[in-house]
């Protein structure tokens, strides 16, 4: 898929060196035990530092999205986006791009059962999410 490559920033790079790794990772508080996203150093529902990076299970589930059936360079013009909130297993929410199925609504009900895959773009992997196989179930 072509669009734009993203550029790591120091809060971020985690994020990135995950999925090059091919995991999901995001912030998890040491202190209450919840994960959340998007990165910061400081837990958002206790305020607390003691904030670690962990990888999460990948699993999701589909919560609002929107077609872009023009996007515009560098994205393919030709080529329908799917750009989905999702929901993780782990709780915090994520906005990504929906994948390896039809840019229909017919296709994308809500509550769609996900699971994260990573595509190449440039020298970066980017986190994207899938329907859930039937034999991952
Ligand atoms: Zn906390």
């Amino acid at each position: 898929m072509t669009g734009p490559v993203p550029v790591p920033t120091p809060a971020t790079a985690p994020y990135w060196e995950g999925a090059q790794r091919g995991e999901l990772t995001i912030q998890r508080c040491e202190s209450c035990t919840q994960h959340y996203f998007y990165p910061r150093p400081f837990c958002p529902f206790c305020n607390s530092d003691d904030v670690v990076w962990t990888s999460v299970s990948g699993r999701a589930r589909l919560v609002s999205y929107v077609i872009n059936h023009r996007p515009i360079p560098p994205f393919d013009p030709t080529t329908p986006i799917i750009v989905a909130l999702v929901e993780l297993d782990e709780g915090p929410y994520l906005m990504s791009n929906v994948i390896g199925v039809a840019a229909d609504p017919g296709s994308l009900p809500l509550d769609l059962e996900l699971e994260v895959t990573f595509v190449e773009r440039g020298d970066m992997k980017l986190p994207m999410f899938t329907p859930l196989q039937e034999s991952a179930r």
